[in-house]
């Protein structure tokens, strides 16, 4: 269920033209509907009301200030990955009670800066990781709280680049080597074990990958406890798929269903991270037509957005439907190829799709771009940024601009050598 519609044949976000906001700021640009992510929030959190637990959502996937701002007045948590998510979630004046810090490649100086805001629980994905945290808390006078991600080794069944939860992913702890971590976690005096943690992969369509990962960190805690260990927190990650084109992922509702028990049985409160299920669906990537061609083979519409704007497609092959602003009923359409203006091959948002008849200038919009969409978004081919526009209501809102030319170089120095200064 997402916000935008056709109204008398034209695209909307909620009650905003697409027409409009391209005519004003241009495109490529990427629009959410903050009543779709409103809904998809309270959607998820509210399906879990009965049992203690905390919707921290991910950061990577959407992380505009003015969106993590909204997230954060819904009473929303943060999960990040990063230093700069960290300062991002600062910015946007979001809870630093409610940030979990997962990655696999922490650093000194982003340890000490989430030691210094007092996160909720550090996700630690390795024994040097562990002993660095320690190190660093110690310096800074602090004991912090600490969750083990685990590989489970179990298979999500999604793609293969957006597994983490298999032996051969670099993600976790596998059970072996954290069982005499958690021995041993009398050599770590400045980490509090709070928490077991998990997260076995991205876009998931089915509840019982999801459900085994459950219960392998219901029986650890179980033994934890027997070994005299106090566990508060069951971090399962986030993970649950949307539909993009076909898929039936499991509804939040189902989701909750289905694990709602177990996690409460645990007696641990349930560390949520959801990302693509809020934002997914909650935006599109407007672009315009810039020319047609065809060869004898091939029928291409090129537009002036991109791989450089949305990756998904070239990296995972990735379905997005497209939708044209201006709707064209009773045209039968004829298979196209939309692609970019960026020099590469794997340049392409749509393959062997049918499209309508087109002219240059149309719009498109090309749809459930919301994650892992404009975070991914790159410089190649010295193309600025797109901008991003927040729809609420009636009116919208330009929460990034479109990046200048000034952008592009802002950071760069020509050295004296080469007579520069
Ligand atoms: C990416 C990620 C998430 C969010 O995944 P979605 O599939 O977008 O829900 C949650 N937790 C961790 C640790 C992640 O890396």
């Amino acid at each position: 269920m997402h916000h935008f519609n056709y109204q008398h044949g034209e695209l909307y976000c909620e009650e905003v033209p697409l027409r409009r906001i391209a005519e004003e700021t241009g495109t490529p640009a990427y629009i959410y509907s903050s009543a779709t992510l409103t809904r998809h929030y309270q959607a998820f959190d509210h399906s879990f009301a009965d049992i203690p637990h905390l919707t921290c959502f991910s950061v990577k996937a959407l992380s505009n200030l003015a969106i993590l701002r909204l997230f954060s007045r819904l009473g929303s948590g943060f999960d990040i990955v990063s230093g700069g998510e960290l300062y991002r979630v600062e910015q946007a004046g979001g809870d630093f009670q409610k940030v979990v810090y997962s990655g696999v490649s922490k650093t000194e100086p982003e340890l000490e800066y989430a030691l210094s805001k007092g996160i909720l629980f550090f996700n630690v994905e390795s024994e040097g990781e562990l002993e660095l945290l320690n190190q660093v808390a110690g310096r800074l006078g602090k004991k912090t709280p600490v969750a083990l991600r685990i590989n489970p080794d179990i298979d999500p069944q999604t793609h293969a680049h957006i597994s983490t939860g298999l032996k051969v992913n670099k993600f976790g702890i596998e059970l072996g080597q954290a069982k005499s971590l958690f021995r041993d976690w009398k050599k770590y005096p400045h980490l509090e074990l709070c928490g077991v943690d998990c997260h076995i992969g991205s876009q998931l369509l089915r509840m019982e990958p999801i459900v085994e990962a459950l219960s392998f960190l219901v029986k650890l805690v179980g033994e934890l406890r027997g070994m005299g260990l106090e566990i508060k927190y069951l971090d399962l990650g986030g993970g649950l798929g949307i539909t993009y084109n076909s898929e039936h992922p499991p509804l939040p509702g189902e989701y909750a269903a289905e694990i709602s028990e177990m996690a409460k049985a645990s007696g641990c409160k349930l560390i949520l991270e959801p990302g693509r299920v809020i934002a997914g669906n909650a935006g599109v990537l407007l672009l315009q037509v810039s020319f047609l061609k065809e060869n004898s083979l091939k029928r291409f519409i090129i537009a002036d957005g991109g791989m450089n704007d949305l990756i998904r497609p070239a990296l995972y092959g990735s379905y997005h439907e497209v939708w044209p602003v201006t709707q064209k009923p009773d045209q039968p359409g004829s298979l196209a190829d939309l692609v970019g203006p960026i020099c590469e091959s794997a340049d392409f948002l749509a393959r062997d799709r049918v499209f309508p008849e087109l002219k240059r200038g149309e719009l498109l919009a090309v749809m459930s771009a919301g994650a892992y969409g404009f975070v991914m978004a790159s410089n190649y081919n010295g193309q600025p940024l797109p901008a991003e526009v927040l729809v609420s209501g009636r009116d919208f809102h330009v929460i990034r601009e479109r990046e200048k030319y000034s952008d592009l170089t802002r950071l760069e120095k020509i050295p004296e050598f080469l007579d520069g200064k």
